[in-house]
C-alpha cells in the first residue's frame, strides 16, 4: 500500500468527493469535463461498434474469464470517472458483441437508433419511478397514454373507447414489464386469476388461497396451457411460476409452414372438455412471430375457438407486435384483436434499449384479479401503477417509446419493418440459387433457417429411408455446427443456429442456421457475403479431407 502512495495520489472517498459525486459541476471547467466523457462515449464506443462482429477469438472466453477473477471491492476509490470509461471502451467494449454491425444477423437484438442513447440518459437523468405517483407525477400520465396508442393500434377501439379509459385510475389497457418473459407471466397470471377467481361458495380466489386449496374449491386436478410447440420458454417458466407445473404447458404440433395445427389443437380441447372439468385450459397462446422461425400461427382461427370455448386467448407477440405499424404488412397479424392479452417487446422491433416489454389487455377491467396495495405507496384508485404490475420500481420505458413514436412515426417503423421482411425473402431467394445451401424455413416475417446440405446430399435424402435420412444429417448437423462456430470465430459475421424438428412422419433434428433481419443496414450485398464466407469455410473443411463422410471426427 505504502508503495502505491507514493507513486500517485491517492484516491479517497470523504465528503468532499462524494458531493462532487452527486452534486451538478458548478463552475464552466467541470461542465466541459463531463461533456467530454459523454462525447468519450457517444463516439469513442461508436467507433468501436464499427469494427468488429460478434465473440472474436482473439481473446478466448477462458482467457477473459481469468481477467475477472478478483472478488475483493477496494475501500477506497480505485478510479476516476475518466479512467472508469476509458477502461470501458479500451478493454470491455471490443470483448463485447458488437450487436449493432449489419453483419450481425443471429439474434432478436440489433442497432438501435443513434437517439435512443439520448433518451435513455434524460431517463437516467429524471430517475423517475413509475411504482407509484408521488415518484413520477406526469410520467405516470404520459405512461396511461402511450399504453393507450400501442392498444388502439392492436385492438383499434372507437374514440369514445379511448377517451373513457386512456386516463382513468380505474381501468388498466396494458402495462409496462422488465421484458417479454414478464409480460408472458403477468398475462398467465391474469389468466389464472380469472379462471380460479373467487365463488359464491366463499372460495375467496387463488392469488388468495393457492393452488390447491383453488383446485379443490374448483374440483379440477390440472390446469393446462396449450401452445405450439415453437412456444418461447418464457412460457414454461410461467407454468412453473404460477404453480401449475410446467409439464402442463402442452405442446401442440405445427404444420409444414411451422403454424399450430388448428385441428389438433381442436382435438386436445375437445379432449380436455371430456374430463367433465377435471382439467381446466388456462389459457391457449397463439404466437405471432415465433422464436426460432419467425411465423404466426393462425390467430384468427385460434380466437374463434377460444371464443367458443370460452378460454383465454393470449398473443405472443414479443417479436411480431411492431408489424402493425405497417400497412403492407398488419394483415399478416389478422386476429391478433380478439386476443385477450397481447405480449410486445420494445427491446425488439421497436429497436429501444435493452430491456423493456409490454402486455395489453382486452378488458380494462381484468388486470384488477392481480392488483396490490399497501399503506405508504399504491392507495386505492390511484393513479399509482404498481397497482397492478409483477414489478415493483420500474423505469420511465415509457418516456423513450412515446418520444420514439414521435420521432419516427408509424411510417418511420413500418419502414423497418418492411425492410426485413422484403430483404428476408431476397436472401431466401440467394440461398435458393446456391447449390450448397438448403432453405428450411421460408420467412413469413424477418426471420429464416437454412443449411449447408449441398444438391446432391439432399438428393439423397429424398431417396433414402429413415435410418439413413437420420444418418446423413447427424454428419449434416456436425457440418453446420462447425461452420457456424468458425464463422463466428472469425469475427467477421454472425448467424446463430437452433435445432429444429421437422418432417411429417417421423421426426427428424436438424441443425439449421438463423437469420433475424432487423438492422436497417443489412442488405443484400451484405447477406451475399456472409453466404461466401459459409462457402469459404465449407469448403476449406471438405478440403482437409473431412468429407460428409468423415464429419464425426469434426469437434462441434
Ligand atoms: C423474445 C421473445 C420472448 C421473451 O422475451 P424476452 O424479452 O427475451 O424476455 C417471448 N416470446 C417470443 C415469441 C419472443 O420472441
Amino acid at each position: 500500500m505504502k508503495n502505491n502512495i507514493s507513486k500517485k495520489t491517492e484516491l479517497v472517498a470523504n465528503w468532499q468527493t462524494l458531493m462532487r459525486v452527486f452534486l451538478k459541476p458548478e463552475d464552466e471547467e467541470s461542465k466541459l469535463i463531463l461533456i467530454k466523457y459523454m462525447e468519450q462515449i457517444l463516439f469513442g464506443l461508436h467507433d468501436f461498434l464499427k469494427k468488429h462482429v460478434g465473440i472474436t477469438e482473439e481473446v478466448s472466453l477462458k482467457e477473459l474469464s481469468m481477467r475477472f477473477t478478483n472478488t475483493a471491492i477496494n475501500k477506497n476509490p480505485e478510479k476516476k470517472l475518466t479512467e472508469v470509461i476509458t477502461e470501458l471502451i479500451e478493454d470491455i467494449a471490443p470483448h463485447a458483441v458488437n450487436v449493432a454491425s449489419p453483419y450481425f444477423i443471429g439474434h432478436m437484438t440489433s442497432a438501435i437508433p443513434f437517439f435512443m442513447v439520448h433518451l435513455k440518459a434524460i431517463v437516467t437523468a429524471l430517475n423517475q419511478n413509475l411504482v407509484k405517483i408521488e415518484t413520477s407525477k406526469v410520467v405516470s400520465i404520459l405512461e396511461k397514454q402511450v399504453i393507450a396508442k400501442i392498444h388502439r393500434i392492436i385492438y383499434k377501439k372507437n374514440e369514445s373507447f379511448y377517451k373513457e379509459h386512456v386516463q382513468n385510475v380505474k381501468t388498466t389497457l396494458g402495462c409496462f414489464t422488465k421484458d417479454g418473459t414478464l409480460a408472458n407471466i403477468t398475462a398467465l397470471w391474469v389468466a389464472r386469476n380469472s379462471l380460479l377467481a373467487p365463488t359464491k361458495e366463499g372460495f375467496s380466489g387463488i392469488e388468495k388461497e393457492g393452488i390447491v386449496a383453488a383446485y379443490k374449491a374448483y374440483g379440477i386436478e390440472k390446469c393446462v396451457i396449450l401452445a405450439s410447440r415453437l412456444g418461447h420458454f418464457s412460457l414454461k417458466k410461467a407454468g412453473g411460476i404460477l404453480g401449475i407445473g410446467n409439464q402442463n404447458i402442452i405442446a401442440i404440433d405445427v404444420d409444414a409452414n411451422n403454424r399450430i395445427k388448428l385441428g389438433l389443437l381442436n382435438k386436445k380441447i375437445k379432449e380436455i372438455k371430456q374430463t367433465g372439468g377435471r382439467i381446466k385450459i388456462l389459457s391457449v397462446v397463439g404466437i405471432a412471430g415465433t422464436t426460432e422461425t419467425g411465423t404466426i400461427d393462425p390467430l384468427e382461427e385460434i380466437g374463434m375457438l377460444c371464443s367458443e370455448n370460452r378460454i383465454h386467448f393470449h398473443v405472443d407477440a414479443a417479436w411480431g407486435g411492431p408489424t402493425l405499424m405497417s400497412e403492407k404488412y398488419k394483415h399478416l397479424l389478422n386476429g391478433i384483436e380478439l386476443a385477450d392479452s397481447i405480449t410486445i417487446d420494445c427491446h425488439k422491433q421497436f429497436y429501444m434499449p435493452m430491456s423493456s416489454g409490454m402486455v395489453y389487455f382486452k378488458n380494462p377491467l381484468i388486470l384488477n384479479s392481480i392488483q396490490y396495495h399497501a399503506n405508504y405507496v399504491n392507495r386505492p384508485d390511484s393513479v399509482d401503477l404498481g397497482i397492478k404490475s409483477i414489478t415493483g420500481s420500474r423505469e420511465a420505458n415509457s418516456i423513450i417509446l412515446d418520444c420514439a413514436l414521435k420521432i419516427m412515426g408509424t411510417q418511420g417503423y413500418a419502414l423497418l419493418v418492411e425492410h426485413g421482411i422484403e430483404t428476408a425473402r431476397k436472401f431466401a431467394e440467394e440461398i435458393k440459387r446456391r447449390s450448397d445451401f438448403q432453405l428450411i424455413t421460408s420467412p413469413e416475417l424477418n426471420i429464416l433457417t437454412y443449411r449447408i446440405c449441398p444438391a446432391n446430399i439432399r438428393e439423397k435424402l429424398s431417396e433414402n429411408n429413415f435410418e439413413q435420412r437420420q444418418s446423413i444429417n447427424e454428419k449434416l448437423n456436425k457440418i453446420n455446427r462447425t461452420v457456424q462456430r468458425l464463422q463466428r470465430e472469425a469475427g467477421k459475421s454472425f448467424v446463430s443456429r437452433t435445432t429444429l424438428s421437422v418432417g411429417s412422419g417421423q421426426k427428424e433434428n436438424i441443425v439449421v442456421l438463423r437469420c433475424v433481419i432487423m438492422n436497417p443496414m443489412t442488405n443484400i450485398n451484405i447477406l451475399r457475403k456472409i453466404l461466401d464466407e459459409q462457402e469459404e469455410i465449407y469448403r476449406c473443411y471438405m478440403q482437409e479431407g473431412r468429407g460428409i463422410n468423415q464429419a464425426e471426427s469434426v469437434p462441434a
